[in-house]
């Protein structure tokens, strides 16, 4: 156990909605491509038994295990970086080939050091895009500038293989099984740039999710959306080794997505899935904050706040396990099923 100063630090955005608004960093759309719902299913090369989608593809841990190393072999991928392009390009592949029409959300931001403008980009996965209530799995694919809370070296190499990585392994471990989900509800993976493009204390967060949640906000207002979202997911920090899922105090307070945490609860204590713990522990302002306050998607966060690596140069694969993956894959699998 070890003291979260993020947790004073980012707690203070109770009212994220306006705070992000008014951050003092510029975000400027540029003309990427708009996300069209009702657009023709991908050619969708499945497997088999997805294809079929009545036969329950399982979550591996030992694939996203495999996923979680690659990902973080790429090194510190922040915000801008040839490593998150990279990364950008292995996530575009890796989707397609799973049968996902995956479409890039760009915007800008002005770095507030250097005045520079730095690209950033959001990826959606579209599953099943003719279904027109969805539901959003999030995670940040970016990974913090430096490891600032390292004791050793605090702007030394940060890989983030759970602060970036775990979440990003799960959607793409995720991928091969959500295709054949036969149910009503189609899903959207969203990849968020800059959750934490974060160099000083006063630098925002969550700017990637903010600017996805101002677009869907506008195009639900002017009725440009043919979707739309009932719930979300965050998934962040979720590979630790020694992996406890508490409920996130945000997710489990607010009215409508308390019934999210009952219902991920529920399903791991029937699947005896003992990482999730059913009590509130850490309140955090992660993603599901701007989805929430912003879009209006009622979106619950699932994260593993207790990581003595967090914010250091230990962050690294080996602290993190496949078996920890699978539990929390295997819950939201489940969860996902039963959407009705
Ligand atoms: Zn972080």
């Amino acid at each position: 156990m070890h003291p979260h100063p993020r947790i004073a630090s980012r707690i203070q955005c109770r009212a994220c909605a306006p705070l992000l608004v008014a951050a003092a960093v510029c975000i400027l759309p540029l003309p990427g491509q708009r996300i069209v719902a009702g657009a023709e299913p991908a050619a969708a090369p499945l497997s088999q038994a997805a294809a079929d989608g009545d036969v329950a593809l399982g979550f591996s841990g030992e694939r996203a295990m495999a996923h979680l190393e690659q990902i973080a072999n790429l090194g510190p991928r922040p915000s801008g970086s040839d490593a998150m392009r990279r990364q950008r390009e292995i996530l575009v592949a890796h989707f397609r080939a799973a049968g996902g029409t995956v479409t890039g959300q760009t915007f800008q931001i002005r770095d507030r050091q250097t005045g520079k403008a730095v690209a950033m980009e959001n990826l959606v996965v579209e599953w099943h895009p003719q279904r027109t209530e969805r539901v959003l799995l999030g995670a940040h694919y970016d990974t913090r500038p430096f490891p600032d809370r390292d004791p050793v070296d605090p702007r030394g190499t940060f890989v983030g293989a759970n602060d970036g990585a775990s979440g990003v392994a799960v959607l793409m471990e995720l991928a091969a099984a959500v295709a054949g989900i036969a149910g009503p509800v189609g899903v959207d993976f969203v990849l968020f740039d800059a959750e934490e493009y974060v160099f000083t204390p006063r630098d925002p967060y969550c700017l990637g999710s903010g600017f996805f949640a101002r677009q869907y906000a506008a195009g639900q207002k002017s009725g440009a959306l043919a979707y739309r979202y009932r719930s979300g997911l965050v998934l962040d920090m979720v590979g630790d080794a020694d992996l406890q899922i508490h409920q996130e105090i945000h997710s489990v307070t607010w009215p409508d997505t308390r019934p999210i945490v009952e219902e991920l609860w529920g399903v791991a204590a029937r699947l005896g899935v003992r990482q999730f713990v059913a009590r509130p522990k850490f309140e955090v302002d992660d993603d599901h904050v701007p989805l929430r306050m912003i879009g209006r998607i009622p979106t619950a966060d699932i994260i593993d706040f207790d990581y003595p690596a967090w914010h250091t140069t230990r962050d690294t694969a080996t602290a993190c396990s496949g078996e920890s993956l699978e539990a929390v894959g295997s819950v939201v699998l489940q969860w996902l099923r039963e959407q009705r």
